[in-house]
């Protein structure tokens, strides 16, 4: 399906400075195909210019749509007349420079009508926009051109509404445009057109539809003229994104968008830091280990891997650093990469009867050639220090004691430390894998702590961020980096961030910079706390490690704890 990306009237340099930071992501998070922006207050509130023109395309816009202010710069009349991926108001006197009607080329090959019209209620002249749009449709139509998209620049909502029933059927939306406040009324009508009253406006939020409330407020209240400037404060995008089958033109979905960028809260995010409550953990444990060791009982863990996968080595390092620091004996097994099923069950087998060893971590992945889960079951539950084995599963489901797998257990331990409350609220855990997402939404929902949850996984389609957004706590373990942006999270959520990634970073010494599945700006200037990366879930992952292991050889010792 086709994704276009229709980009709210964007108000002087801090729309430009909001939309420069976010369209790349938007794009990116959308997977939108073109990107439409409404550009006619983009030079200093009114009008557009070759500078300010220049800017939206450099982030990311293909075309640009106009509007009643378009004309407001007498000095850019000659760039609207010459620039081709700019398209001004069609229902205006023959000789207007510039094009009211122009067809584009979409990332993924189709081609894209795009029309922009005025409104005639509480507007200044114009022809008649219906009878405008019928000769601008028919005239794409004799071309080919199946997706059409009308920006409607209009007062009234009754007059934008109108104009999506008289195109039902006949162009893939109508979106409105000019009152600068996003309507929650958008609806695919029923012959597929996609509708939005308004769009909304890209700026600043503190605002009276994004110029500088105090004069704003002035004009009303003295009804002397005052020059109007773009306001600064709660900088967000507003945008629709249209999904259109390409094939007939229908639009298929429409969703509204807001996205913050700059918040007047911005920075008082709370950071959800994992490198104390990791060493707490693991401080914890080393008297633990001391008191093992003092009742005759060295605690061992033994890692097995096969292979030399990179970053399994960085995770092993860490593991064995972290339970060496505690005072747990280390038994290294390092299969040769090709190794088969056989044989590392048959080493696993062995640690398992090895009456020494209280933990057995297998670092995953073992190659394609090994059945990684007849490994996993070939661990004794109670050496079981990943939490992995179906008997641990099991009994993890039925809140029964268990060893835990280390990244949910560390998740909760990082929230408990930051004291985030849990029980009745939502949580959303995007991802369902059976190492992180599964065991963690199953805990989040035990009795005890008390979470209402819901999964998402990569067939939950787009309604997936309208669920995201309703969450007090998202967790975001999917893998895909920078995948979560600030408009899939609830203003004051908490936010952790489990994915880890290493992504190209020219402006970094060495080309390339650690992150999470979570865009961390975007996401912080709205989020109520998050969870970083690095520093976040990452550290406490590992002291779980540890923790598992003490609690596994407490156990066979037959300590205390059960
Ligand atoms: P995984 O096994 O690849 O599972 C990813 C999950 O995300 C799957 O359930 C998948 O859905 C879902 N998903 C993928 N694309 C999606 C999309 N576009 N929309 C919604 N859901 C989508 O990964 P994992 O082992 O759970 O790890 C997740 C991330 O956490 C990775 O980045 C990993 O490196 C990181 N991680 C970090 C730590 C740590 O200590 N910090 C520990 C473990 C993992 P389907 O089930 O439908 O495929």
């Amino acid at each position: 399906m086709l994704k276009i990306l229709f980009i709210a009237d964007v108000i002087g340099s801090p729309g430009r400075e909001a939309l420069r930071a976010r369209l790349p992501g938007l794009k990116r998070g959308t997977g939108a195909h073109f990107t439409i922006v409404n550009a006619e207050n983009s030079a200093g509130g009114f009008g557009v210019t070759r500078e300010a023109a220049a800017d939206l395309f450099a982030s990311g816009a293909d075309v640009l749509t106009g509007g009643n202010h378009l004309w407001d710069r007498k000095d850019s009349i000659a760039y609207i007349a010459e620039e081709p991926r700019l398209v001004r108001p069609a229902n205006l006197p023959a000789g207007t420079p510039g094009h009211g009607t122009l067809v584009f080329r979409a990332a993924d090959g189709t081609s894209i009508g795009v029309v922009n019209l005025l409104g005639r209620v509480f507007m200044k002249e114009a022809d008649c926009p219906f009878r405008t749009a019928d000769a601008a449709v028919e005239s794409l139509r004799s071309q080919g051109v199946r997706v059409i998209v009308v920006d409607f620049h209009a007062e009234t909502t009754a007059e934008k509404v109108a104009m999506g029933w008289h195109l039902d059927g006949r162009v893939s939306a109508v979106i409105g445009t000019h009152t600068h406040v996003q309507t929650a009324d958008e609806r695919v009508l029923p012959q597929g057109t996609a509708c939005v009253s308004d769009a909304g406006m890209t700026g600043g939020f503190e605002s009276v539809i994004g110029m500088d409330r105090g004069a704003a407020l002035r004009r009303f209240l003295t009804l002397m003229p005052e020059r109007l400037t773009p306001a600064e404060g709660d900088l967000r995008v507003n945008a629709v994104l249209v999904t259109v089958d390409p094939s007939t033109g229908r639009a298929a979905a429409i969703e509204r968008i807001q996205l913050p960028h700059r918040s007047v809260s911005a920075g008082t995010v709370k950071l959800l830091t994992g490198d104390q409550p990791a060493l707490s953990v693991r401080y914890a444990a080393r008297a633990e280990v001391e008191r093992l060791i003092a009742g005759g009982v060295m605690p061992t863990l033994a890692l097995v891997s096969v292979g030399e996968d990179p970053a399994s080595q960085i995770y092993l390092k860490k593991k064995s650093a972290a339970c060496a620091e505690a005072g747990i004996a280390i038994r290294r097994v390092a299969l040769a990469a090709g190794a088969d099923t056989r044989a590392v069950v048959e080493r696993v087998r062995a640690l398992g009867a090895d009456p020494d060893v209280h933990g057995i971590l297998v670092q995953l992945p073992l190659g394609p050639q090994v059945n990684a889960q007849a490994v996993l079951e070939s661990i004794p539950p109670a050496r079981d220090v990943d939490g992995f084995h179906p008997e641990n599963v099991g009994r993890l489901g039925l809140g029964l004691p268990c060893l835990m797998p280390c990244t949910p257990r560390g998740i909760l331990e990082l929230l408990r430390y930051h004291q985030v409350p849990l029980a009745g609220k939502h949580a959303v855990v995007l991802g369902r894998s059976p190492i992180v997402g599964r065991p963690l939404a199953t805990l989040l929902s035990l009795k005890g702590l008390d979470c209402t949850v819901t999964i998402g996984h990569s067939a939950s389609g787009p309604a997936l961020r309208a669920l995201a957004r309703e969450a007090d706590l998202l967790i975001a373990a999917i893998g895909r980096p920078e995948f979560v942006t600030g408009d899939w999270v609830k203003s004051g959520a908490t936010v952790v961030d489990v994915g880890i990634h290493r992504v190209p970073d020219p402006t970094r010494r060495g080309g390339s910079r650690i992150t999470g599945d979570v865009e961390f700006e975007s996401v912080a200037a709205v989020a109520g706390a998050l969870s970083p990366v690095p520093g976040g879930v990452g550290p406490m992952t590992v002291a779980m490690v540890v923790a598992n292991t003490v609690l596994a050889a407490e156990r066979q010792a037959g300590g205390v704890r059960v």
